[in-house]
């Protein structure tokens, strides 16, 4: 089989597509190798973009491989082997359709993790059962934080706050438990038997040489003992082509975070792995970042990122930060504190050549990625008064003018490719919402919803967020004055 030679991922996605088309048309390697398995709740999808579906719990008793390969997929499979395009995967055809943009069915196919399994698949077909390279799983729900845009089903804090006290009063009542429950998403208490938890580490030994990529979501991982049981059998197995990662609250109490950065300095000094990273999510700065994701220390998140880069020589990081309306005003020193942390971590030692001049070395191992929310409505950038798009202008300026090619030291600095994903971000902001009316209740929305939040958390919108104060005032006696 012809491999892909490019690293640029937009070359590479290119290459991908006439190797593609000779199989079909719509021919995905993700529908085959991608895999996110919620362990939680028993629902799965491949790759992210398509619904979750329902994986049938009798189905993985004798066969852990049906975590995977449910009828949904397969069903899907057969499709694109005919050239046919499954509905659930809209949102590439929708692209394609315009022709102006390459889909992710292209970036997907063309990524190492497809690459490796493509006769597996052409011998698979669409009946058989194949291990995906890519697999994200979350074990548990368990967190200790309830961030403003998340929900029980994804936060036991969350749970706790909705059991005892209802869901938000919004216009459509918010993050109701009995509504997770009818559409199947809520969790299996942790007191209960969990037959997809069981299934999974039936599968485990089989599928660990199989993996490429293996990344652990929650609740917060670090709270559930699954995550160490994996980073155990790492120690005992290692791989040095395989890639793990988990996406972290990084403010768990310190035993967890201890344990877990004693085991992965362990991994990383005997090279266990071909690489670890941890994604933390933090959507600001200070007490504003501390507002929006509750129970956050903000303090101890940036000891304990600075602890995880100092105690791993090559440990990577990730920063998410999910633009909301409330991120804005700090997010710029978010980016500064970024920075300050590569130069820190990024960069192991200089030397003066034969002329004097300052060279670097080092590695990046600092990165940032900045998607927007879009759920729900009213925490999204659009709600964000005209007024206050400086913010996100000016981190943009920031971010282009410390690129990584135009300092003196390339190991420190943002990618071209993380400064479009900010750029993407602010024009969905600037788009604003469809109609009017959807903005006014968007703005009544998070009216509702912060007070009781207030309320709730013991927190303070108007003194936290001062800049926002006199606007979300006017929003709430506009809605006073519409309902009245
Ligand atoms: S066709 Fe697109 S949406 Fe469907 S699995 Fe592939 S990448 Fe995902």
């Amino acid at each position: 089989m012809k491999k892909i030679t490019e690293i640029d991922p937009q070359t590479a996605a290119q290459q991908v597509l006439p190797m593609l088309d000779e199989i079909s048309p719509s021919m995905c390697m993700a529908k085959w190798l991608w895999s996110s398995i919620h362990l939680t709740n028993g629902l799965t999808n491949s790759c992210f973009l398509p619904p979750l579906h329902k994986i049938d719990p009798k189905a993985v008793e004798n066969n852990p491989r049906a975590l995977h390969n449910t009828p949904e997929k397969k069903a899907q499979r057969k499709m694109m082997l005919k050239g046919e395009q499954p509905e659930g995967c809209n949102s590439c055809w929708k692209v394609e359709a315009q022709g102006k943009q390459l889909s992710d069915r292209a970036y997907r196919s063309s990524e190492p993790w497809a690459q490796q399994g493509w006769e597996e698949v052409i011998a698979t077909g669409s009946e058989g059962d194949i291990d995906p390279t890519y697999l994200e799983v979350n074990f548990n729900h368990a967190c200790n934080l309830a961030c403003s845009y998340c929900s029980p089903h994804l936060s036991s804090k969350w749970a706790e706050d909705i059991e005892q006290n209802g869901p938000y009063p919004t216009k459509v009542p918010h993050n109701s438990i009995e509504y997770f429950k009818s559409i199947g998403h809520y969790p299996i208490p942790n007191r209960e038997h969990n037959p997809y938890v069981e299934a999974f580490w039936k599968w485990w030994p089989e599928l660990y040489p199989k993996l490429k990529h293996f990344r652990m979501t929650g609740g917060e991982p670090l709270m559930d003992k699954n995550t160490f049981r994996v980073l155990d059998y790492v120690l005992d197995h290692p791989r040095d082509d395989l890639n793990i990662s988990i996406t972290s609250n990084a403010s768990v109490p310190k035993k967890n975070w201890d344990r877990f950065v004693d085991t992965v300095s362990f991994i990383d000094e005997y090279k266990k792995l071909e690489s670890f990273r941890l994604y933390v999510s933090v959507d600001g700065w200070g007490e504003q970042a501390e507002y929006m994701r509750d129970g956050l220390d903000f303090e101890l998140l940036w000891n304990n990122v600075n602890n995880y880069l100092t105690r791993t020589k090559d440990g990577l990081v990730t920063f998410i930060v999910t633009l909301n309306m409330l991120s804005m005003p700090s997010v710029k020193k978010l980016m500064q504190g970024i920075l300050e942390l590569q130069r820190i971590h990024n960069v192991k030692k200089t030397r003066r050549d034969d002329n004097g001049k300052l060279t670097y070395y080092g590695n990046h191992r600092v990165f940032v990625d900045t998607p927007a929310l879009h759920y729900p409505a009213w925490q999204s950038l659009k709600v964000l008064p005209e007024e206050f798009w400086h913010y996100g202008d000016e981190c943009l300026e920031f971010m282009k003018a410390n690129t990584d090619k135009q300092r003196e030291s390339r190991w420190v600095g943002f990618k071209p490719h993380q400064i479009k994903r900010f750029e993407r971000s602010l024009d969905f902001m600037k788009q604003g919402f469809p109609t009017e009316q959807d903005k006014i209740n968007a703005q009544e929305n998070f009216v509702r919803f912060f007070e009781e939040y207030d309320k709730r958390r013991n927190l303070n919108f108007h003194k936290t967020f001062v800049e926002f104060s006199p606007y979300v005032k006017r929003w709430k006696k506009n809605a006073i004055l519409t309902s009245s």
